[in-house]
């Protein structure tokens, strides 16, 4: 009988299947795509690997180390395989996986859900207007400039100015597509100052901030889309290509589907600091539980899980999970959301509001357990406390973050 199953064969699921996999356990990755490595494998520029390989890579070659690393170890992968259903049995679960010979039904002592995120796409944006070709997000126009599938357009007006929204500007110029604008409904860009910097300077397009797209014209294609600034002014732009870029959701489907308890502010599953979920057995790492961290954190988070995997196929004790963690406005969510006293682990936290030496102040029942401060914080990019943050936290009552500064 297998061990694990991982679902999702990104940075979080195959550095989990190496680790498991070394230990001399039977780990199954299951991949919906044709070939594994997850979203770097069509990110084809620099800037993956740093903290866990300890390297900068391109996309497409962090992908295939990983890829190698899992195989080297002995995870078996199986590819063009879904798993449509996930049900929970009180000591493992069982599967359903769907691939082109058919459904096959797996129970498992332990599955690891390692789906990543997805953009919101336009429908969910809820962006009004014609309903032509031409609009995408970051993903799917990366699959289809890299994956060779097709080309965009030659003007594109870009939605989003967060690092992803510069990953597309890339890609649009590989792909001989000029960017004409770059749109915001924020005050500022929220990637690094070098990358806004260096990009505008190469590709020459405004940034709009305080802006937002209202409406796509086009009948077969997109002729332009409408604008509308935060004081009233309206434009139109003319251009045959919108990409919407950023603005995660977790595909938390199956999650969803397994009944697992879901976080209200990351909208992925609640999970404790050994990233255990609310069903024995059923672990998630990456993306899916706090989009979108850089795929070095996923891959790290894909490491943590080994151990308590471990643990839970050796002892099958699954441990209450914690007392859970609860934030305070500008902060949007944490994960893990619920920390088991004595298990200390970072924290990941997304805020609303740019801030510059925010600080921080971590309570339980009113009394402070930690503090300490950041140089800024910016909306779109998850920032990190370190595990001492919650090392003191005892088995009580929930813990709050604040931020002031
Ligand atoms: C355009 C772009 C540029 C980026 N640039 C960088 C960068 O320069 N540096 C960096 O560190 N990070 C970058 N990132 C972020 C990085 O790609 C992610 O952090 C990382 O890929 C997340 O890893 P993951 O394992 O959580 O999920 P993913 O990489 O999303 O992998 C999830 C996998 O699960 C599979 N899957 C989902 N559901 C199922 C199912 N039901 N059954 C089977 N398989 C399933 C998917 O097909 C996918 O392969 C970029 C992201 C994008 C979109």
């Amino acid at each position: 009988m297998t061990d694990v199953v991982i679902v999702g064969a990104g940075p979080a699921g195959l550095t989990a299947a190496a680790g498991l996999a070394r230990r001399g356990l039977d780990v199954r990755v299951v991949e919906r795509d044709e070939e594994a490595g997850g979203v770097p494998r069509h990110s084809a520029h620099p800037g993956y690997g740093l903290r866990d390989l300890r390297r900068v890579m391109s996309g497409p070659a962090y992908a295939r180390s990983l890829v190698e690393r899992a195989d080297d170890a002995g995870a078996a992968i199986s590819l063009r395989a879904t798993v449509t259903d996930l049900r929970p049995t009180g000591d493992g679960a069982d599967l359903d996986i769907t691939s082109p010979s058919g459904r096959e039904r797996v129970s498992v002592r332990a599955v690891l859900l390692a789906t990543g995120c997805r953009e919101r796409p336009r429908t969910a944006r809820l962006v009004p207007g014609d309903r032509p070709g031409g609009v995408y997000t970051t993903g799917w126009l990366q699959r289809l400039v890299h994956l060779g599938h097709g080309s965009p357009g030659s003007r594109a007006v870009v939605v989003g100015a967060e690092h992803v929204s510069y990953s597309a500007v890339v890609t649009l110029a590989d792909a001989g597509c000029t960017t004409v604008a770059m749109v915001t409904e924020l005050d500022e860009h929220t990637s690094f100052a070098a990358f806004d910097a260096a990009a505008r300077l190469r590709y020459r397009f405004p940034l709009l901030t305080r802006t937002r797209v209202t409406d796509i014209q086009g009948n077969g294609c997109v002729t332009g889309v409408t604008i509308e600034h935060a004081d009233g002014r309206r434009g139109r732009i003319e251009c045959d290509t919108v990409v919407f870029t950023g603005d995660w959701i977790p595909e938390s489907d199956l999650a969803v589907r397994a009944g697992l308890d879901i976080d209200a502010g990351t909208r992925g599953p609640s999970v404790d600091t050994g990233l255990r979920t609310s069903a024995p057995g059923i672990f998630a790492a990456g993306n899916l539980l706090h989009p979108a961290t850089t795929a070095d954190a996923c891959a790290l988070d894909g490491q943590r899980t080994v151990n308590a995997v471990a643990a839970w196929l050796d002892d099958k004790r699954w441990p209450t999970l914690g007392v859970p963690v609860h934030v305070e406005p500008p902060l949007l969510w944490c994960c893990p959301d619920r920390v088991t006293p004595g298990d200390a682990a970072p924290l990941r936290l997304q805020t609303a509001r740019s801030m510059n030496r925010p600080r921080f102040v971590v309570s339980q029942g009113g009394r402070e357990i930690w503090s300490g401060r950041l140089p800024f914080i910016r909306p779109t990019r998850p920032f990190t406390l370190p595990p001492e943050a919650t090392a003191r936290a005892a088995v009580d009552e929930p813990l709050v973050i604040g931020v002031d500064g």
